[in-house]
């Protein structure tokens, strides 16, 4: 491994979790979110059944006032019979009482009606309610995990963020601008390892002679084609796996490319 570069190994292993915990952080509140979705779901139920009881309510209240008015106009008309004289009256007067008591039953079927919907309306809220007990306590509990995991990521993040800025100071300062140009780029991470002859940034077979470069460890060397700097865990000079001989590997050394 090229021993300039160590330092900076070990700040972009502190900023890979760092941001790492950073996304965690910052998707907390989208799970919170989600976690309440069945309680703010059991509220709109609640809500929409409470108005529908208001307003069978308020129809069952003006069918009453209907049914009220009908019995008056009932009670007048049966006044009246004293007064009917002929046969044919009375039998017109019948007839009316008839067509009133139907009409009457109609109100009274309206009624029942409604009645029965208030009722299965309610059945629904209590039901709701019940629900909405156990939604609440499942987000209270689930609440809990969460701000418990924030807590810990919180701690964790300010511990490397002191470690971070410590570990910034070590690295040599052009390498610290490249690095932050890189990252700039959204070439992250800046700094990877060349493995089997690969970039491991961009998965791109490397010229042997840049992997040679690379492995001698004498200067920091650019992937031709991303532009990260690259790195390679061994000793500078020691061939990668499956390790070939010895020898070979004294070969490269020398001869520098492959
Ligand atoms: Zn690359």
């Amino acid at each position: 491994m090229n021993l300039q570069l160590s330092p900076l190994i070990e700040l972009q292993k502190l900023d890979l979790r760092i941001a790492d915990l950073k996304e965690q952080r910052r998707r907390i509140p989208e799970r919170l979110e989600a976690s309440q979705a069945p309680v703010r779901e059991v509220k709109q139920v609640l809500q929409e059944a409470s108005t529908s009881v208001d307003a069978l309510n308020k129809e069952r209240r003006s069918h009453e006032k209907d049914l009220e008015a009908h019995e008056d106009r009932i009670g007048k008309m049966k006044d009246r019979a004293a007064q009917l004289k002929t046969n044919q009256e009375y039998q017109a007067h019948l007839f009316e009482v008839e067509l009133a008591n139907k009409k009457r039953g109609e109100f009274e079927e309206k009624i029942l009606l409604v009645m029965e919907q208030i009722e299965q309306t309610q059945r629904t809220i209590t039901a709701a309610q019940a629900q909405l007990k156990e939604s609440e306590a499942l987000f209270i509990k689930e609440k809990a995990v969460w701000d418990e995991k924030d807590r810990v990521l919180a701690a964790e993040l300010a511990e490397l963020e002191s470690k971070q800025a410590q570990s910034a100071g070590q690295v040599e300062k052009a390498l610290f601008a490249r690095y932050k140009k890189l990252k700039a780029m959204r070439k992250e991470p800046a700094l990877v390892l060349v493995k089997d002859g690969i970039c491991v940034g961009c998965r791109l077979q490397l010229p042997p002679q840049l992997v040679s470069q690379v492995k001698r460890g004498e200067d920091v060397h650019t992937c031709p084609y991303c532009y990260r700097m690259l790195y390679w865990e061994g000793e500078p000079g020691l061939a990668e796996k499956p390790p070939l001989a010895q020898d070979q590997a004294k070969d490269l050394e020398v001869g520098e490319s492959v």
